[in-house]
């Protein structure tokens, strides 16, 4: 699963915050699950590993945005995201 913060006006976050960024409102913490589509995505040619990665943009069911490193094979927007050492990665949808 994947925590979710979300205010009353359905602002959504996958990064927790004091308050909405977007309206000041409370946060609530909720378990949603993994689900993402890739809006945007990118190769990253100059990087620390000297080996190519892609980099996505990615909006799970919720609403909430996030930068992700996308998995080798990955093929459709379709994604799951799980986080691992700091960042978000998207890995193809289990089933
Ligand atoms: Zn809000």
């Amino acid at each position: 699963m994947l925590n979710t913060y979300v205010c009353e006006l359905a602002h959504a976050f996958l990064v927790e915050h004091d308050v909405c960024p977007e309206c000041n409102g409370a946060l609530a913490r909720r378990a949603d699950e993994p689900r993402a589509t890739l809006v945007a995505h990118t190769v990253v040619r100059v990087n620390p590993s000297g080996r190519p990665f892609r980099l996505g943009l990615a909006i799970t069911n919720s609403g909430a945005r996030t930068l992700c490193i996308i998995d080798d094979g990955v093929r459709g927007e379709e994604v799951e995201l799980y986080a691992r050492e700091g960042c978000f990665h998207a890995r193809e949808p289990a089933g």
